[in-house]
C-alpha cells in the first residue's frame, strides 16, 4: 500500500467492555489499528471473537446506557469517542457508510427501497426530494439491479437477499463515504451472489476511492482483496499486517491453522484441515494471559501473563514465540496437516 495516502482512521487502546448480570465483561481489549485513504483493511477470527463490537463501537452504534469505550479513535483528525451521539449521526451514512450483516436491519419493511436510499441522501445533502430519487436509480443501477428505474419502486422483501444486500450496498454508497465498513457482507448469500458482491466493492473503491474495512470468515477472499489483514481473538488483535505477509509467514499459532485453511497458490495442497481442538473463550473467562493460550500446542507458563508483542517486516503478533523456534513450531503444526 501506498504509504504517502494520507490517515483515514487511527484506533487505538479501543477497550469495550459491557456491564451484565455478572458484572463488567471486556469484549474487546486494547485494539488498535489504522487505515489510509482508499486502502482495504480485514478482520478476521472466530465468532465471538469481539470484530462486530469493535467496529459498532468506534462507530458509536453500541448501546451508551451498558457498554462502555475506551480508548482513542481519530477519524480524518477528529475523536470519534468523544463525539455526541447526533454529530456522529451525522458522520455515519455521509463519510462512513456501514453495511451489516444482515441487510434487513439496515431496510426497513413499509417503504420503498428507493424512498430509504432517497432519505438517506437528504438527510446528508440538501436536496430535492426528486433529485435524490433520481439518484437512488442511479445507485441501484451502479450496485448492478438489472432494472433500477423499477426496483426503486419495490418494498424490502420484493427482492432476493442478494438484491437487498446490494440496495444496502447502495444506501451505504449513497454519499461517496471515505470508509465503507462491511460486516460480513456475503455470509446470508449464495456464492455467486457473495463473488459479486464482493467484485462490487472492490469496482466501488476504484470508482469511489473508498477505504474498507471487511469482516469476513472467508481466507479466499481475505487473500485476494484485502491490502492488510488483522486477526482477532479472545478481543485481542492477536496479528496483524501486509495480507501477503501475513499469509506468507503468519507469526501467531492461531493464524496457524487459520492461513493454512485456504489452498496455497504454491506448493502442496492440503487436502484436509486439521481443526482447531477446543473452544473460544467468552469475555468473563478471560484473564490478562493470552487467550489462545489453553487452545495453543506450544503453550508454556509466560503465557498466562500479557503476551509480548513480536515484529517481523510489516507484521507484528502477540506471542513469547520467537525466532527461529517459532518457525520450528509452525513447521511442525503444518507437517501435521495431510498433504493431498
Ligand atoms: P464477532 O467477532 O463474532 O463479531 P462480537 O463482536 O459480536 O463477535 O462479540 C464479541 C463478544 O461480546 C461475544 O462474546 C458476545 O457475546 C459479547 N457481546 C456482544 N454484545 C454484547 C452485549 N451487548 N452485552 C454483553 N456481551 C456482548
Ligand atoms: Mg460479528
Amino acid at each position: 500500500m501506498d504509504e504517502r495516502k494520507p490517515l483515514l482512521l487511527d484506533v487505538e487502546g479501543l477497550t469495550v467492555s459491557f456491564a451484565t448480570d455478572h458484572g463488567r465483561v471486556r469484549a474487546v481489549r486494547d485494539v488498535s489499528f489504522s487505515l489510509r485513504e482508499g486502502e482495504i483493511l480485514s478482520i478476521v477470527g472466530e465468532s465471538g471473537s469481539g470484530k462486530s463490537v469493535t467496529l459498532l463501537s468506534l462507530l458509536g452504534l453500541h448501546d451508551r446506557k451498558t457498554t462502555q469505550v475506551d480508548g482513542n479513535v481519530t477519524f480524518r483528525g477528529r475523536r470519534l469517542l468523544e463525539m455526541s451521539a447526533g454529530d456522529l449521526r451525522k458522520i455515519r451514512g455521509k463519510e462512513i457508510g456501514l453495511i451489516s450483516q444482515d441487510p434487513m436491519t439496515a431496510l426497513t419493511p413499509v417503504y420503498t427501497i428507493g424512498w430509504q436510499i432517497a432519505e438517506q441522501i437528504r438527510t446528508h445533502e440538501g436536496i430535492s426530494a426528486r433529485a435524490a430519487r433520481k439518484r437512488a436509480v442511479e445507485l441501484l443501477g451502479e450496485v448492478g439491479l438489472s432494472n433500477p428505474g423499477e426496483a426503486v419502486d419495490r418494498y424490502p422483501h420484493q427482492l432476493s437477499g442478494g438484491m437487498r444486500q446490494r440496495a444496502v450496498i447502495a444506501m451505504a454508497l449513497s454519499c461517496n463515504p471515505a470508509l465503507l465498513v462491511a460486516d460480513e457482507p456475503t455470509t446470508a448469500l449464495d456464492v455467486t451472489v457473495q463473488a459479486q458482491v464482493l467484485d462490487l466493492l472492490l469496482r466501488l473503491r476504484k470508482a469511489f476511492g473508498s477505504a474498507i474495512i471487511l469482516i469476513t470468515h472467508d481466507m479466499g477472499v481475505v487473500s485476494e482483496v484485502a491490502d492488510r489483514v488483522a486477526v482477532m481473538y479472545a478481543g485481542r488483535i492477536v496479528e496483524r499486517g501486509e495480507t501477503e505477509d501475513v499469509f506468507a509467514t503468519p507469526l501467531h499459532p492461531y493464524s496457524w491453522g487459520l492461513m493454512s485453511s485456504i489452498p496455497p497458490l504454491t506448493g502442496p495442497r492440503l487436502s484436509r484441515l486439521r481443526s482447531i481442538p477446543g473452544m473460544p473463550p467468552t469475555p468473563d473467562s478471560i484473564g490478562e494471559g493470552c487467550g489462545f493460550a489453553p487452545r495453543c500446542a506450544f503453550t508454556r507458563p509466560a503465557c498466562l501473563e500479557r503476551p509480548p508483542i513480536r515484529r517481523k517486516g510489516s507484521q507484528s503478533a502477540l506471542c513469547v514465540l520467537e525466532d527461529p523456534e517459532r518457525s520450528a513450531c509452525r513447521d511442525s503444526v503444518l507437517a501435521m496437516e495431510e498433504p493431498a
